[in-house]
């Protein structure tokens, strides 16, 4: 089969941008494509919290049909990895932070207004547009009702991603409209949500496919626990819906090869686990012949770091040593500065973003805890595990889909202390019984979780959308 042409928009793509799991996705799936034979443009905001190495050249300006009239954004292109890059530059993306601003939304209409407009200026007309999460969700739209489209942009067909249903873009509708340009009669399409304009539910609706990261969480985001409003709209478009497992960056992720680590390691040799765990131990003050469960995370309310917070004691008691590693709200902050005093031996910790810190923690550790209350995919279970640290986590999301309870991690299903005592104590059992525990590591070392397998997903699903627009 020939291969597509696929523009694929994303806020934030790594190494230019990044703020969690959608960058390490926009940074990675577009090579996986490239490799499958298909041709892929990027196009993202240009920011002014520049990660790279290597500016765009800047081409040209395109008049972006915004606001009721005009605007005008630069076009900056690039090539890495055999992707095409085309990024978009606007005063409104020159600020000290990617996100969290009052104007989101405004901005973000005016990006999704751009893709076309930048597309066509470096003569890439797709086949299929890829769209992730809110950001750019209303390019659905745009790309089936609007007006001003370059010549071969309307009714193209659309896959649009869900990676986390908590942030929808929500704004006025009459303000929207006028931003993005588009016919009143909208108002009552599915932009709208209870009376404002929702961007996630916009796509929901415009969009050929949607998927969300994991099958799992295609299920979830369905009922009204996972949906934050969205469940009834997932239920109605769920003949179009489908999960598509994240994959993982194994050059970065490789204990054969890292160089954060003394000795690397691999399943026929693990001497080198075994010196990472002396290391870190020595490094975070930690008494080293006990079992070690880390965690790796941001500290808020998603990840469940209270419901750790609140077994701290009990996990002591059952033998656990820990070394955390985060930063996120400051009341979760002062508990684990105050509990690493209380407990000096038994708790090491770091508050902060340390990704050399984090490497070592994964091959350091016996085990990572990952008590989420929702996870749409997860990244960390992925690394632990190809790191022979074995997830004891929340069935939940995507940890649900890529471990496999007493086989490759440990599962609870109640996001509360009883749940997770209950695994990590089943966990230190089988660590004491080390036969089946060294086998658990070596079946979840050898796990795959590579972006070829997504990567061969989503050319399905795209090809799915061209039959549903008759493009095939
Ligand atoms: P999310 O994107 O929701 O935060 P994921 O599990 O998908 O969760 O990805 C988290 C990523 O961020 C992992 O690569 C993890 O190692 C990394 N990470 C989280 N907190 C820290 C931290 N404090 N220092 C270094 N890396 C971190």
């Amino acid at each position: 089969m020939s291969g597509m042409r696929i523009l694929f928009v994303s806020s934030e793509v790594y190494p230019y941008s990044k703020t969690g799991g959608l960058g390490d996705v926009a940074g990675a799936l577009p090579a996986a494509l490239v490799r499958l034979g298909h041709e892929v443009l990027v196009v993202s905001p240009w920011y002014q919290t520049l990660r790279a190495r290597s500016a765009p050249l800047w081409i040209g300006d395109v008049d972006v049909p915004f606001d009721g009239g005009f605007s005008s954004c630069g076009v900056g292109t690039l090539e890495r990895e055999g992707v095409r890059y085309a990024f978009v530059g606007h005063s409104d993306f020159r600020r000290s932070a990617l996100y969290g601003f009052a104007d989101d939304v405004r901005r973000f209409c005016l990006f999704s207004r751009a893709v076309p407009q930048v597309a066509a200026r470096v003569d890439f007309v797709p086949d299929v547009i890829h769209v992730n999460d809110w950001h750019s969700a209303y390019l659905t739209m745009i790309l089936a009702q609007g007006w001003h489209l370059p010549e071969g942009f309307p009714g193209l067909p659309s896959v649009y991603t869900v990676h986390n249903v908590q942030h929808q873009g929500s704004s006025e509708i009459e303000s929207t409209l006028y931003w993005l340009r588009l016919p009143g009669a909208l108002r009552e399409s599915y932009l709208n949500h209870f009376g404002a304009a929702n961007a996630m539910q916009a796509a929901l609706g415009f969009a050929q496919r949607v998927t969300t990261v994991s099958p799992n969480y295609a299920q979830e985001v369905q009922r009204p626990e996972y949906g934050y409003g969205l469940d009834g709209t997932f239920r109605h478009i769920s003949h179009k819906l489908s999960g598509i497992l994240n994959g993982l960056d194994t050059d970065v992720w490789n204990p054969a090869t890292d160089p954060h680590i003394a000795q690397p390691y691999d399943t026929a040799d693990l001497s080198g686990k075994a010196k990472a765990k002396a290391a870190l131990c020595h490094h975070l003050w930690l008494e080293p012949e006990r079992p070690l469960l880390a965690v790796v995370s941001r500290l808020a309310d998603q990840k469940g770091i209270d419901i750790l917070l609140a077994a701290l004691a009990q996990l002591l008691e059952q033998g656990w040593n820990l070394a955390i590693l985060g930063s996120g709200e400051g009341w979760m902050e002062s508990l684990i500065h105050e509990a690493t005093g209380q407990y000096p031996g038994r708790i090491g910790s770091f508050i902060g973003y340390d990704e050399d810190l984090a490497h070592q923690i994964y091959a350091g550790a016996d085990a990572l805890v990952i008590p989420s209350r929702f996870e749409p995919c997860g990244l960390s279970q992925l690394i632990a595990m190809r790191y022979g640290t074995l997830p004891i986590a929340r069935a939940t999301g995507g940890l649900k889909d890529t471990i496999q309870h007493d086989k490759t991690g440990f599962l609870f299903d109640h996001a509360n202390t009883d749940g997770l005592l209950w695994a990590s104590q089943w966990a230190l059992r089988r660590y004491h019984g080390q036969t089946h525990w060294q086998a658990m590591l070596q079946e979840a070392m050898a796990a795959d979780f590579s972006w070829d397998i997504a990567a061969k997903a989503y050319e399905a699903v795209y090809r799915q959308a061209q039959k549903d627009v008759g493009r095939v």
